[in-house]
């Protein structure tokens, strides 16, 4: 048996969690069995604690969209008893039993070899968050963005995505501009390699006009709705936006103009089912790239039990940066 994390109903389309001793027949199928050393929380998991968005379908469920730890049990060649591997995505957390507990059962198919130079804990401090934040510089670098372009903007920055998406441009040699709605983080966001930060509000407000004055060479996208939309309509001839999240709002009010006149691209960007090749060259990228020192002096430590209030939290988008779970602590 080991601890989970697990959320139950509680009547009126309402769920409760709590840390429970749960028995190995319990356990979902899958052909690895994994015993979990740290988990992570992403705004998806928020959704999932507060049973919001109808992403569980079936209780009790035991959260956690990622996991990392050591596989104990293999019935497939790819894994063997000791190896460390990675889950992101793949609707772990959400249909299936997530990293929120000492023990997960998975398919193969869903685990990326932990990479070299990589432990655990560092590859929850990335998460799903950090993760996201690498395949959205991957787009905009295949539609041409070079260090040297020009400013690039990050949205919803002093977030998880934001966060490493602001480290990662920086690192890279990108001039990074943060947009953030909470002067109190702008300090953390110029210690995490921001040249610039812009208000929130400014971007909220809506265009006045189809085109406005080219600025961005290119931009990372977490918050969506009007900020989107008005991100839009000042990227520079040919430049890209990642389009990540949608903090901000689901609805993208906007003309075709900058697409037509300036040949901009917005690009989507799903984390939850890359591919396998997507995936490991990322995780490689992230093990090579990111500066995972300055980030774990910034991330929060937690405990399952810390979780649900932590779920509320992130909800409010009161959460700073990354958060990473020992689930034995
Ligand atoms: P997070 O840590 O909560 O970050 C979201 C940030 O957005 C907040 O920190 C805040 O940044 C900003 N924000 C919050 N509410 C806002 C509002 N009403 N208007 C404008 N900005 C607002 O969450 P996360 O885990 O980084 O995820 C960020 C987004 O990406 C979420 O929408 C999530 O669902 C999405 N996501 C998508 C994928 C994918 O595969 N496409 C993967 C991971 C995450 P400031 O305080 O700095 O303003």
């Amino acid at each position: 048996e080991f601890q989970a994390l697990v959320l139950r109903e509680a009547g009126e389309g309402k769920v409760e969690s709590r840390v429970e001793t749960v028995s190995d027949a319990a356990l979902p199928e899958g052909d690895v069995t994994v015993a979990v050393e740290h988990s992570t929380l992403n705004y998806k998991d928020g959704m999932v604690l507060q049973g919001l968005g109808r992403l569980v379908r079936r209780y009790p469920h035991v959260p956690g969209v990622d996991f990392a730890g050591t596989v104990e049990r293999s019935d497939t060649p790819r894994f063997k008893p000791g190896d460390k591997v990675i889950l992101t995505g793949w609707r772990v957390g959400e249909l299936h039993w997530g990293g929120y507990a000492q023990r997960a059962q998975v398919k193969a198919d869903w685990l990326v070899p932990l990479p070299d130079g990589l432990t655990t804990e560092q590859a929850m401090i990335v998460g799903t968050a950090g993760f996201t934040a690498m395949l959205a510089v991957m787009a905009l670098e295949r539609h041409g963005l070079r260090p040297g372009d020009g400013e690039v903007l990050v949205t919803g920055a002093a977030g998880g995505v934001g966060s490493v998406a602001t480290a990662l441009l920086h690192r890279l040699g990108h001039r990074v501009v943060a947009s953030t709605g909470r002067p109190a983080e702008h300090g953390y966001l110029t210690d995490l390699g921001a040249a610039s930060i812009i208000d929130r509000a400014v971007l909220a407000t809506s265009s006045a006009r189809p085109l406005d004055s080219e600025r961005w060479a290119g931009a990372i996208d977490a918050v969506g709705g009007t900020t989107l939309a008005t991100l839009l309509t000042q990227l520079r001839h040919r430049a890209s936006v990642a389009a990540v999240g949608n903090a901000g709002g689901i609805e993208l009010k906007a003309t075709v103009l900058p697409f037509l006149l300036r040949g901009v691209n917005l690009l989507g960007i799903d984390s939850v089912l890359s591919p396998r090749e997507e995936r490991e060259e990322a995780w490689h990228r992230i093990a090579r790239e990111l500066p995972l020192a300055k980030l774990a002096a910034m991330t929060r430590r937690a405990r399952l039990a810390d979780l649900p209030a932590l779920g509320q939290q992130i909800l409010q988008g009161g959460v700073r940066g990354r958060i990473v779970v020992d689930v034995n602590a």
